[in-house]
């Protein structure tokens, strides 16, 4: 999920890689490393735990003449933090390096199967048994070994392969993770972005999914899977460096934004098996019995993924009938809560460092309770602390707030749902029927930003004179309104925002309404529709201006709202996970046209590690 650089050329191919490496920085790592060869075949490779310029400093007092070499910056998904799981990965022989962005859903066969024909592995990543099947398909041409290796791997990958037997060429692969390159004057490189590429050339073919493409500095040639040559012309590139950072997009969190969708894919990637209507969640196996007595579920978390986990105790008592109970962990920590046994406490946090999320989970533990995480980033503290947990898979994100990670946890925890309730008295075809629908999200949501995106930037402009919002839902989508108002007030921080259940304007929120105050409804044909639409008649009656979300083909809202947003039909438990995207777009072009600093919004900070 992060970096790649691959370089064969006549300039210093460490340098090449090294600053290449420091170019995708930006992106977010854990540790990184390269390996390189010479032209008498002698290799080298260094890796280190933690930043670019550590690796920079081992490789000063290096006197190796590379003629080629790959370099990796990893964001860990299968294996700790280590020097020995950093990338690249080699085989036996250490004659074949391999660095790999992404995850090999079926590595665990596959690593089952080299080991009985005697592989010796040397880390705990999904990546390295990859490197070992090419291996053994090497027969003297590395792109034929790669091509035939591929056959037997699930899940998503961009690779960058080099061989001392087979000198003189990068193999590069791609399925779901990016990866372009240049072939121009006597060099080849290949990176995960563009940004290593542009002070070379700005002459890239980005490759697309299922294709694989041999490098040398003469040339390339590219195929499809099934070993069919494809012409693919190299396309002028006029970004700049930052720019192409932010994959031709202005901000990160607009990045991160169309990659909700990849979010989910991501999140979901080899967790379903439909037939049986099961989730499958490898990091929950071991405490599988444990979960299956728990008679109640408390899921605590902070800001963005506080409402994530509403959303979720709305799905799992619905769905897998276990009482839920959602907290704040700022105050779960302090008061008493009063725990037994047979709950299980589950966080949430996507940088597994959230000091409140943190102390909560230690005041879990000290009850007694089973302790479990959804956490983005491997190895953080709550992955360590926790029983067992499902990781994100999403990489990062780099945004101070939080979008993609909220759409991901949302997915997870309709996976958790689906793994709760088949536990129980969950139906095979309601199992089906919630991952059926799943399955399905990531086009709906690309139809979503699609049709949306355009058309909230405008709706930012007609409303970016007002200064309060108001954002209603009801139900699954309470939460989402709660989501709506801070994302709001986070990124346009001129603007103050506040989300209510839509239900409860009587009891308050109605005394504002005039015609200075937008109320944002998020109304999808749900089993709360017409109960919401009343209460939209009620504010349009004080002359609010109104907003509304809700599904496609419903038009009856043209009529009371003054401005209606249509988002695709799914099952009701997985619409917050649509409705959420208009409001992303809403604040982050809010903000935008206000002039804020949309990534990194004031007083704001990624991961909050103090109390
Ligand atoms: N799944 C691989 C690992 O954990 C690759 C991670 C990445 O994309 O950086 O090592």
């Amino acid at each position: 999920m992060c970096g790649i650089v691959g370089y064969l050329g006549k300039d210093d191919v460490i340098s090449v890689i090294i600053s290449g490496l420091k170019r995708l920085e930006y992106r977010g790592y854990d540790s990184c490393g390269f390996s390189v060869y010479d032209k008498k075949g002698q290799d080298l490779t260094l890796k280190t735990v933690g930043r670019v310029a550590a690796l920079e400093k081992m490789a000063e007092s290096l006197d190796f003449e590379a003629v080629c070499g790959i370099g990796h910056s990893r964001w860990a998904t299968h294996g700790l933090v280590t020097e020995k799981n950093a990338h690249p990965h080699f085989d036996c022989k250490k004659e074949i390096f391999l660095v790999h962005n992404g995850i090999i859903e079926n590595y665990k066969e596959i690593k089952k199967k080299l080991l009985e024909r005697g592989h010796k592995f040397v880390s705990d990543t999904d990546t390295e048994v990859l490197v070992h099947l090419i291996e053994e398909f090497f027969k003297g041409n590395l792109e034929e070994a790669v091509h035939r290796a591929l056959k037997y791997i699930k899940g998503a990958y961009a690779i960058a392969v080099i061989s001392k037997k087979d000198p003189g060429k990068i193999v590069v692969a791609r399925k779901s993770s990016p990866l372009v390159f240049s072939v121009e004057k006597n060099r080849a490189i290949v990176a995960s972005d563009p940004t290593p590429i542009l002070p070379f050339s700005d002459k890239v073919v980005f490759l697309e999914d299922d294709e694989l493409a041999v490098l040398t500095p003469e040339g390339f040639k590219v195929f499809d899977f099934e070993k069919k040559q494809k012409i693919r012309e190299p396309q002028v590139l006029d970004w700049t460096i930052e720019e192409s950072e932010k994959g031709g997009f202005s901000h990160f969190m607009l990045k991160e934004i169309f990659e909700e969708p990849e979010a989910v894919e991501n999140s979901i990637r080899g967790r379903i098996v439909l037939d049986e209507g099961i989730a499958k969640l490898g990091g929950l196996e071991m405490v599988s019995d444990k979960l299956s007595k728990i008679d109640r579920l408390i899921l605590v978390a902070c800001g963005t993924a506080s409402y994530a986990c509403m959303v979720g105790e709305y799905m799992i008592e619905e769905n897998a009938e276990i009482p839920v109970e959602v907290d704040v962990a700022s105050e779960f920590r302090y008061r008493n809560p009063i725990l037994d046994k047979k709950t299980a406490f589950l966080a949430v946090s996507q940088s597994g460092e959230t000091a409140d999320t943190l102390a909560a989970l230690r005041e879990a533990k000290r009850k007694g309770l089973l302790s479990l995480g959804v956490v983005n980033m491997v190895g953080s503290s709550i992955t360590r602390e926790t029983e067992a947990g499902v990781y994100n898979h999403i990489g990062p994100e780099i945004a101070v707030a939080a979008t993609k990670s909220f759409i991901s946890q949302l997915s997870i925890l309709a996976l958790l749902t689906v793994f709760l309730g088949r536990q129980r008295n969950m139906s095979l075809s309601k199992g089906q029927e919630i991952l059926g629908a799943l399955k399905k999200l990531p086009d709906l949501m690309r139809e979503t930003l699609k049709e949306n995106d355009e058309k909230m930037k405008n709706l930012a402009e007609k409303y970016s004179k007002y200064r309060n919002f108001i954002f209603l839902g009801r139900k699954y989508n309470y939460p989402v309104a709660l989501e709506g108002a801070l994302k709001l007030k986070e990124i346009a921080f001129y603007i103050h925002a506040e989300g209510f259940p839509t239900g409860e304007i009587k009891h308050g929120p109605i005394a504002l309404a005039d015609e200075n105050l937008p109320f944002f409804f998020i109304a999808p044909k749900d089993s709360v529709y017409d109960k919401v639409v009343s209460n939209m008649e009620e504010v349009r009656a004080r002359k609010a201006p109104i907003i509304a979300i809700t599904t496609k083909g419903n038009s009856e809202l043209e009529k009371i709202a003054d401005d209606v947003i249509y988002v695709p039909q799914t099952i009701e438990m997985l619409m917050p996970i649509l409705n959420t995207i208009p409001l992303h777009l809403f604040a982050y072009y809010m903000g935008n046209i206000l002039g804020c600093d949309v990534d990194k919004p004031r007083n704001l900070a990624k991961s909050v590690t103090v109390e």
